[in-house]
């Protein structure tokens, strides 16, 4: 099994994604919402690697996507080796955010 992991943003395909990418509102295009199993992860970093606003957040021992720029393209999920990475419906949480 080959393992990737990312340790600094200049290991990243874009690596300035911090100050370039992460400036566009993209959360709110979300209609699903990628949920992390964190006993299923494996830190491998792909999930990272493969978003495409570069959102998936380094916890130290998993990774969870950062929601206000998570577009619910699913990409995650598909590339998740472990398949820890669930996509629900946004609004399975609509009672969540009005509390
Ligand atoms: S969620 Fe999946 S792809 Fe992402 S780090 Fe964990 S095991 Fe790897
Ligand atoms: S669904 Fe996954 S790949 Fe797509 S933007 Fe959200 S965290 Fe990134």
């Amino acid at each position: 099994m080959v393992t990737i992991r990312i340790h600094t943003k200049y290991e990243g395909a874009w690596s300035d994604a911090d100050e370039l990418l992460l400036c566009l509102d993209t959360g709110k295009w979300r209609f699903e919402r990628p949920v992390v199993d964190s006993k299923k992860c494996n830190y491998c970093g792909l999930c990272a690697l493969f978003c495409p606003p570069q959102c998936m957040m380094d916890t130290g021992d998993h990774f969870e996507p950062n929601l206000k720029f998570c577009k619910g393209c699913g990409i995650c999920v598909r590339e998740c080796p472990r398949k820890a990475i669930s996509v629900l419906s946004e609004g399975e949480f609509r009672d969540e955010e009005k509390e």
